[in-house]
């Protein structure tokens, strides 16, 4: 080999050797432990090429210490490029000046290369090849077979790193699936749950491990650099949360089915109360009815009567307006008890009770108060409107009497009309309706009185 060879056999795999570091320094961000290794090995070349072209030393230098100061890749490029710039523009007498075999020691370059390999992550298939060219490395070459297998080695190199970023390109990708599925997954979770409130505990309990577990795969993953190992973890976690999320939904169905249970049974519970308590309801109405009818005439009673009294009293305190009550008692009914036997006593009864409902209005309320007495309360109206009123029923009275057995039942009415006044309470109100009446008894019956 002559000289002009040699030395374009070295200017050639130099060329690869900086097309290496360029393609390094390109990824240098995510490679910061391999771009260390490389520069430490530029640092050692630079140290060994030193003294064979004096031109070169100042470059050299320049390069050794933007290296070692931790440089901006701005600056280590521009370094980078001068020093390339030299190489290419060295004079012809300089290049003649390089020796032939002693250029570069191929046993330092061997070591490390051999060091590169050793430190670098290898992808398994390019295992072996890695293992033949480090055994050949460390055989002494000459430097043809030392040109051919630095060239493999060079070759393998940018491989390696080729399949290493197609590597982190499949992790990238992979990741981002996962990302979705989980995501997917997360909001199936959290959809399912949203309606039951009352399985927001165990719904929190979900989202939590699921996001303990994306945590955990995205530390695993940052740290990660093959993708077999990462791609393990990666489906034990997806199945665990996979297993988590349908308990999660078994339990929820469970939990959906028995609270199905429960309201349906809940409801037919709540069906029969509801009408037990309509029974009820009814019942009570009755009862209440009855208690405050009188079963003989189908009138109110005296409790139906103090009850309304309270009403319309409330009623005159609001409005003012007058309230008239007449105090009934048929006249000799003793006498008709005795003398025509007490069925038609209570035929007598019913009639009264007939006449004075029919004939008063709607809003006036009439009530058998005791045995033959009778008792009215007329809202809105005047003791002499009242008065009106009363004379109108006695006269219909008088005129109604009934056959007993054969002979004429004549009934007569007496009645005592008084107004609500301002002094009154319920007892004077009532007293001054019972004097009239009792009047109208001792001025000879069949007549009303008013006070
Ligand atoms: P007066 O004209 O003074 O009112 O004479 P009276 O006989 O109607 O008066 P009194 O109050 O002395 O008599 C009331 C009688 O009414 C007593 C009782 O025999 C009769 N009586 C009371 N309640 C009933 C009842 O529910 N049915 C029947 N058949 N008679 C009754
Ligand atoms: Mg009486
Ligand atoms: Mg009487």
């Amino acid at each position: 080999m002559n000289q002009a060879d040699n030395s374009s056999e070295v200017k050639k795999w130099k060329d690869k050797y900086l097309k290496l570091l360029d393609e390094q320094e390109h990824h240098s961000q995510e490679k910061s432990e391999k771009e260390q290794l490389l520069n430490k090995i530029i640092i050692r070349l630079t140290y060994s090429n030193k003294g064979f072209i004096s031109d070169l030393d100042p470059f050299l230098d320049q390069l050794q210490q933007a290296i070692k100061s931790n440089p901006s890749l701005d600056k280590l490029k521009t370094t980078f490029e001068q020093f390339s710039d030299a190489l290419l523009h060295l004079p012809e007498n300089n290049q003649q000046a390089v020796q032939t075999e002693n250029l570069i020691s191929t046993d330092i370059v061997a070591q490390q290369i051999i060091q590169l390999f050793e430190e670098i992550d290898i992808p398994t298939e390019l295992d072996q090849q890695a293992d033949l060219l480090m055994q050949s490395l460390q055989t002494s070459l000459d430097t043809e077979a030392f040109k051919n297998v630095l060239d493999e080695s060079i070759t393998l190199l940018l491989e390696i790193k080729e399949h290493d970023l197609t590597e982190q390109e499949e992790i990238e990708d992979f990741l981002s699936n996962l990302t979705e599925q989980l995501t997917e997954l997360s909001h199936q979770a959290s959809g399912a749950s949203a309606a039951h409130q009352q399985k927001a505990i165990s719904r929190n309990k979900l989202d939590q491990s699921v996001s303990r577990q994306m945590m955990d795969l995205q530390q695993s993953s940052a740290i990660a650099t093959n993708l077999d190992p990462l791609k393990q973890l990666i489906i034990s976690s997806l199945e665990s949360i996979t297993e988590q999320i349908t308990t999660h939904q078994q339990e929820e169905e469970g939990h959906q089915s028995e609270t199905q249970r429960q309201l349906l049974e809940m409801s037919a519970r709540l069906q029969v109360m509801e009408s037990e308590s309509k029974d009820l309801k009814y019942k009570l109405q009755l009862a209440r009815d009855k208690a405050l009818r009188d079963p003989l005439t189908g009138l109110p009673n005296r409790l139906a009567y103090d009850e309304r009294l309270a009403t319309e009293f409330t009623r005159w305190q609001r409005n003012q307006t007058s309230l008239t009550m007449i105090i009934w008692d048929i006249d000799h009914f003793k006498q008709i008890n005795d003398n025509f036997g007490h069925k038609a006593g209570d035929k007598t009864l019913s009639i009264i009770a007939r006449l004075l409902s029919d004939n008063c209005r709607k809003s006036d309320f009439v009530a058998r108060f005791g045995g033959e007495e009778f008792i009215m309360l007329l809202s809105e109206t005047s003791k002499e409107s009242g008065l009106i009123l009363a004379e109108k029923i006695r006269t219909i009275v008088e005129k109604s009497g009934f056959n007993a057995g054969g002979r004429a039942v004549s009934i007569t009415i007496s009645c005592g009309i008084t107004q609500f006044l301002e002094t009154d309470d319920f007892e004077s109100f009532f007293e001054r309706a019972d004097q009239a009446l009792y009047i109208a008894k001792n001025q000879g019956r069949n007549q009303c009185v008013i006070r």
